[in-house]
């Protein structure tokens, strides 16, 4: 009797062991991906948009998950997942980027590879079909980390990436966002400081961003932005802002934000979770939780972020009602969600 009682208690505790392991399985590679948070209500969605969304968010990971899977680098996976958002008019980066006061697109980018910690962005940039990539090339090919502007797009164009006119960048949605965000305007004035909440009105965050672990355990993250609908005075976000928007670190985490740029400016978020991971051993969803409500939110602003650590457990943490995101695994199992309480 005693015997059967002994190898029960052995049994049951080798259960244990099994399924601690498993929750904790270290996995080899994973991708996650955004296409902005914001308000996104359910019964402000048609079903066709939504599906669209979904589509959009379940083609545009698979290309990353694919060049990870294949053994490629993460930065390959981050690179070629956020062209395939920039050229979706869906998302507010690249084609389909939200206009300026002045009626213009200037996209900003950035991207961090976690093993070097080089980093490279470019802010404001009006011509660049793909601004990531510009991003990219400025940390492999210039003793710049970020760019701005004019000499930007002219960097981009000695390094032989695609040019495109304005005209290019324009849709009939961005065009009608700002209209109304003009009317607003008149109505409420225009804003004058940081906690203007005026100035948020309506704002939905189409920013997207990538971030990945590859099979050689190398992090990185990206993020491109056209900014704010109705931005003034050439306005620089956090998308461009390593340690705001974009942060990568293989000893934590890569991290990507979207929401409203100052204030992820204001509490350096990115890198504030990778630095309370490193600094205090929180996971990365207790120091993402921590960062965007306890920070971000206390501060007053809102938005979310995506993240995966060096062991590829993720985040995708918000304090709004929707951020498009999805994630793979190295099994392939896909989960792409919209809204937060999903
Ligand atoms: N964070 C971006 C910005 O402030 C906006 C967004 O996430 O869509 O420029």
């Amino acid at each position: 009797m005693k015997k059967l009682i002994l190898l029960i208690l052995a049994f049951t505790l080798l259960g244990c062991f099994k399924t601690s392991k498993n929750k904790f399985e270290k996995q080899s590679f994973g991708i996650v991906i955004h296409g902005g948070a914001g308000t996104i209500l359910k019964k402000n969605m048609t079903k066709e948009k939504e599906k669209e969304y979904r589509q959009a968010l379940s083609e545009a990971i698979r290309i990353g998950y694919d060049v990870l899977k294949n053994g490629g680098p993460s930065k390959a996976a981050v690179e070629k997942t956020i062209n395939y958002m920039e050229d979706s008019p869906l998302f507010n980066a690249g084609k389909g980027g939200v206009l300026t006061s002045e009626g213009t697109i200037e996209l900003d980018a950035s991207f961090m590879d976690g093993k070097t910690l080089n980093a490279g962005a470019v802010s404001g940039v009006k011509k660049v079909k793909n601004p990531i990539s510009a991003a990219i090339k400025v940390m492999e090919e210039s003793p710049h980390v970020m760019l701005s502007g004019q000499g930007a797009d002219i960097f981009s164009q000695i390094h032989n990436l695609e040019i495109v006119d304005q005209d290019y960048f324009f849709t009939e949605r961005r065009i009608n966002g700002l209209k109304r965000l003009q009317n607003v305007e008149k109505l409420k004035g225009v804003y004058k400081t940081q906690n203007d909440r005026s100035f948020l009105e309506n704002q939905r965050y189409g920013t997207v961003g990538c971030v990945a672990l590859d099979k050689s355990g190398n992090l990185a993250a990206g993020t491109s932005t056209g900014g704010m609908t109705n931005k003034k005075w050439n306005r620089i976000g956090d998308a461009p802002i390593i340690g705001a928007g974009t942060y990568a670190n293989n000893l934590t985490c890569a991290i990507s934000a979207t929401g409203w740029g100052e204030f992820f400016i204001r509490a350096v978020v990115a890198h504030d979770i990778s630095a309370i991971m490193e600094y205090k051993g929180l996971s990365i969803q207790e120091a993402a939780y921590e960062v965007i409500h306890n920070k971000v939110g206390a501060l007053g602003g809102n938005g979310g972020i995506i993240g995966i650590d060096n062991n590829g457990n993720i985040a995708m943490e918000m304090n709004t009602s929707g951020m498009y995101r999805a994630h793979m695994n190295q099994e392939g199992k896909l989960d792409v969600k919209i809204y937060k309480d999903e």
